[in-house]
């Protein structure tokens, strides 16, 4: 063999060499740099989940191929590892610590002060006072049922001062009967699809949500299968960005039903561990958009038969009893598994949780007061009880 040739082969072979060890330095440090941001934040579960770096030359982010009758090209935005960790150490934030004394200061306002207002320096509950009681409880818009169980509770006191203490109790008691909230995440991934009308609040609820699992070391997915509007996308991804989380969207217009089989399909191979589904809002009553849910379900089941293994409606406090009525219709058509309750934080109707509990048994599993992204808190119907009959603050008693 000719010098020249054992050369040149010799040569080339050390290239490849090197090729191939700058390949797998280059698969397996971002892999090694999220490790580390996970271990700083003592997430073992995480880390767990994260496939040792000596694995990595035989990972291959998977072609986003669709599946044959799904026509739209959904697009993929993984965020580099290291975003998936907040700068400093943060510890997983306590799950219930919500403030709901101040989420719920205008509903108190408008429940608990103005029969404060009443009720005080009255001598007796005779019928005038009782009629105005009936007033308040009705203007509650806790629906008719509720508003009427907590009427009898109010006739049945012995004195005015006695009123608000019975509906208290009363109110504990309702709320107790409510079905635990609390869901273990199906391994190896969770999927969450989230429904409701339009502008209940769905999308920011999902940011939050979101936020909060990543928070707590897990790797979160959304997916903006919500293509009716082109700016539903963009506000998804907006709140993808803030929660530092992947999201996989479609074209406007697109199939919805595609984005959300895109998303469950490539979530393993991405090592997430939470797939939120966002969707267009969509009134009860139109079965079309309604058989669309049923697609979404449908078609994420060919990937993971067990899912979505959540299912949350997000309804507006502020539609009170009207709320009731939303979750018996989308119950008809999916089968919801709990309630996200919004924007608390700027109504007067909170008490329609009692309506929710009483008339509709679905679990409330969370509660949003606010447009934050940490303003999403795990409901506790005993806290939400006492502090929706918490006395009304002074210059609070007042209603405006
Ligand atoms: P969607 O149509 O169901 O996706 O609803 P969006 O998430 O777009 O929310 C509709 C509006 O409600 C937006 O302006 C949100 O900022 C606002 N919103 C959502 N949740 C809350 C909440 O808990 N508190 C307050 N004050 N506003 C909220
Ligand atoms: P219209 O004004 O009463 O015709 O109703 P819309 O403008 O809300 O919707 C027009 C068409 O788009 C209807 O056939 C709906 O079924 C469909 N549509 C509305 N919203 C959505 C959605 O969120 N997703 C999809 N895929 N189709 C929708
Ligand atoms: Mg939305």
């Amino acid at each position: 063999m000719p010098q020249a040739l054992v050369e040149t082969l010799f040569l080339g072979g050390i290239a490849s060499l090197l090729l191939g060890l700058l390949v797998c330095i280059g698969i397996a440090y971002p892999r090694a740099l999220r490790d580390r941001a996970l271990e700083r934040r003592g997430d073992e579960t995480a880390r767990a989940a994260t496939p040792p770096p000596a694995a990595a030359p035989a990972y291959e982010p998977p072609p986003l191929e669709i599946a044959e009758p799904i026509a739209a090209e959904p697009v993929v935005e993984e965020r580099p590892p290291a975003a998936a960790a907040p700068p400093t150490p943060a510890p997983a934030p306590p799950r219930v610590a919500p403030d709901y004394k101040r989420g719920l200061r205008i509903s108190r306002k408008a429940f608990i002060g103005r029969l404060q207002n009443l009720l005080s320096g009255k001598g007796e509950l005779d019928s005038q006072t009782l009629e105005e009681v009936e007033e308040i409880l009705f203007a509650a818009d806790l629906g008719v049922a509720t508003a009427d169980d907590l009427l009898q509770v109010a006739r049945s006191a012995s004195s005015p001062g006695e009123v608000t203490a019975r509906l208290e109790s009363r109110a504990v008691e309702i709320l107790a009967g409510l079905p635990p909230a609390h869901v273990e995440l199906a391994e190896p991934v969770h999927v969450i699809l989230v429904v409701g009308v339009n502008g209940s609040g769905k999308t920011t609820s999902i940011g939050k949500l979101a936020h909060r699992y990543m928070t707590e070391g897990k790797r979160v997915m959304v997916a903006a299968a919500d293509t009716y509007r082109a700016a539903a996308i963009d506000q998804l991804a907006v709140w993808a960005e803030r929660a530092g989380v992947d999201i996989v969207k479609g074209t406007p217009g697109g199939d919805p039903a595609s984005v959300a089989f895109d998303a469950v399909k490539s979530a393993p191979t991405r090592d997430v561990n939470v797939v939120i589904i966002d969707t267009a809002g969509r009134l009860q009553t139109d079965q079309g958009l309604m058989d669309e849910l049923n697609k979404i379900q449908r078609v994420v089941q060919k990937e993971i038969p067990s899912a979505p293994h959540e299912v949350i409606l997000v309804l507006d406090g502020n539609t009170g009893q009207n709320a009731i009525r939303q979750a018996q219709e989308f119950s008809r058509s999916v089968t919801v598994s709990s309630i996200l309750l919004s924007k608390l934080d700027g109504t007067a109707k909170g008490g329609v949780v009692l309506g929710i509990a009483q008339e509709i048994g679905l679990p409330v599993r969370y509660v949003g007061m606010g447009e934050g992204v940490g303003d999403l808190y795990d409901f506790d119907a005993e806290e939400f009880a006492r502090a929706l009959f918490a006395p009304a603050d002074s210059g609070e008693a007042t209603p405006s």
